[in-house]
């Protein structure tokens, strides 16, 4: 009988100990916030998912070097003299080469920001995006290219066809050293 009444009296015990706390939790500043109704602000360096500005994109390929688990994929092709549809930079600077390639595989992305801190031109940048889950992992590559398969294929037509032009020109193969780097920036 006496084990009983121990029993009960422990058990309201603890009930009145845990309540006194959560009384006091009642009126001091809460801590926790309605999300999603409600969000906390993101500090202003934060870094969320990458957005690409392709317009500012030269395709140098400095992030997807920088880039220490290898989710970013850069392929070019160069912008041939007779390319009707040439294209000047945000800075005033013709294009040099077409992005035909442009994908971030965000499944591998570790979120370190170093492709936006080598970039020249601040064309990849943090965005404040945090909630993109999606159920496989495909849909996580995203890919950032404006160029159609269609205008892809034209550029490359292009290009093939301005090289013939210049192999007959310099049939010693003694192209500009600027052209033979583009050619082995294609393949990074
Ligand atoms: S944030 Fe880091 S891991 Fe993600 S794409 Fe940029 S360099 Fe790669
Ligand atoms: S570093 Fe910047 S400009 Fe160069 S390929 Fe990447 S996003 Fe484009």
């Amino acid at each position: 009988m006496i084990q009983y009444i121990k029993n009960i009296w422990a058990g309201l015990s603890s009930t009145f100990i845990g309540m006194r706390i959560t009384w006091k939790h009642l009126f001091v500043k809460k801590v926790t916030i309605q999300y999603p109704d409600e969000r906390f602000k993101l500090p202003e360096k934060a870094r969320n998912r990458l957005y690409l500005e392709m317009s500012r994109c030269n395709g140098c390929n400095s992030c997807a070097i920088a880039c220490p688990v290898n989710c970013i994929t850069v392929e070019t092709i160069r912008v041939s003299p007779d390319d009707p549809h040439q294209e000047v930079h945000y800075n005033g600077k013709d294009r040099k080469l077409w992005v035909s390639r442009y994908d971030i595989d965000f499944a591998k992305c570790c979120y370190c920001g170093l492709c936006t801190a080598v970039c020249p031109s601040e064309a990849i940048q943090h965005t404040t995006e945090y909630e993109y889950s999606v159920y496989n992992r495909e849909s996580l590559l995203y890919k950032f290219q404006t160029l159609t398969p269609e205008q892809v294929k034209e550029k490359e037509r292009l290009l093939a066809e301005f090289r013939a032009i210049e192999k007959v020109c310099h049939p010693e193969g003694d192209a500009k050293p600027a052209e033979k780097k583009v050619v082995d920036k294609k393949t990074e």
